[in-house]
């Protein structure tokens, strides 16, 4: 799907374009080059190949695959979707030794005591080509992304930042979604109170295309789901976690309905 200039949606499982454990993989053109943020679980992508081929994205032009943070849904397709393009998996620092030994996982763990994935998955480990921190800046052909770290929703995750024509676009991975909604979660790697520390960096950014890693995007005055997101975090409710309320991806009855 073509989202706007320079910028589609190539995976999703609430959009239907790819597996019922994809998160949302947009891929960015930078004209020479194009990037992808994030890959999926790994049994999406040859559909999520197909999809960016029906747009007129050549995977020969895919350079690089920019993973938001260490969860097995985002990148779990970054080897493969490598093997066919050639692309190099980017993750932050921090991420690159868990993809690496997913042994103690407490996601993967889960996922697997509670019978989500798929009889023909397994997850693999993923080695990390180049990392990135805070402050980093990567080249895409034309445009550069930006890194943000945003820890809370894990110590590793991150924003991206993209300037391209005449707006500003955050790829939040699973920090912020659409109406504010936090990607808290009841595992230990995820820490409210790093929440609480990192949010400020999103403040003030003036961004237009909110690009969170499930459910939908919006394209216009994003920084007011990011500002509501800042505001629930500085009270002492516990701010609302969009996996509570709008993630069927972890509904065992729904994974089988729609899996293949
Ligand atoms: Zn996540």
């Amino acid at each position: 799907m073509k989202i706007q200039e320079r910028i589609y949606l190539a995976g999703s499982e609430q959009f239907g374009l790819s597996h019922a454990m994809d998160c949302n993989c947009y891929v960015i053109d930078g004209g020479s080059e194009l990037a992808i943020v994030d890959s999926g679980l790994g049994l999406g992508v040859d559909d999520i190949c197909a999809n960016m081929s029906r747009l007129g994205l050549a995977l020969d032009r895919l350079r690089h695959i920019l993973i938001t943070h260490s969860h097995n849904g985002h990148w779990g397709g970054a080897d493969l979707l490598r093997n066919k393009t050639g692309a190099t998996v980017w993750a932050h620092a921090g991420a690159a030794p868990l993809m690496a030994d997913i042994t103690h996982d407490p996601g993967i763990r889960l996922n697997l005591r509670f019978g989500r994935y798929p009889a023909n998955y397994m997850p693999q480990p993923c080695a990390v080509d180049n990392t990135f921190r805070e402050g980093d800046s990567i080249s895409v052909g034309e445009v550069r992304v930006q890194v943000i770290h945003t820890r809370g929703h894990t110590a590793d995750s991150c924003c991206l930042l993209l300037d391209s024509d005449g707006r500003r676009s955050l790829f939040t991975g699973d920090t912020v979604f659409y109406g504010g909604k936090l990607g808290i979660l009841n595992l230990e790697s995820c820490v409210l109170a790093d929440y609480r520390a990192d949010i400020g960096k999103l403040a003030g950014l003036k961004v237009d295309n909110l690009f969170p890693g499930h459910g939908v995007f919006v394209l216009r005055r994003g920084q007011r789901h990011i500002d509501r997101a800042i505001h629930k975090l500085g009270d002492f409710v516990l701010p609302e976690s969009f996996f509570e309320v709008n993630e069927l991806m972890w509904d065992k009855d729904y994974l089988r309905i729609m899996s293949d």
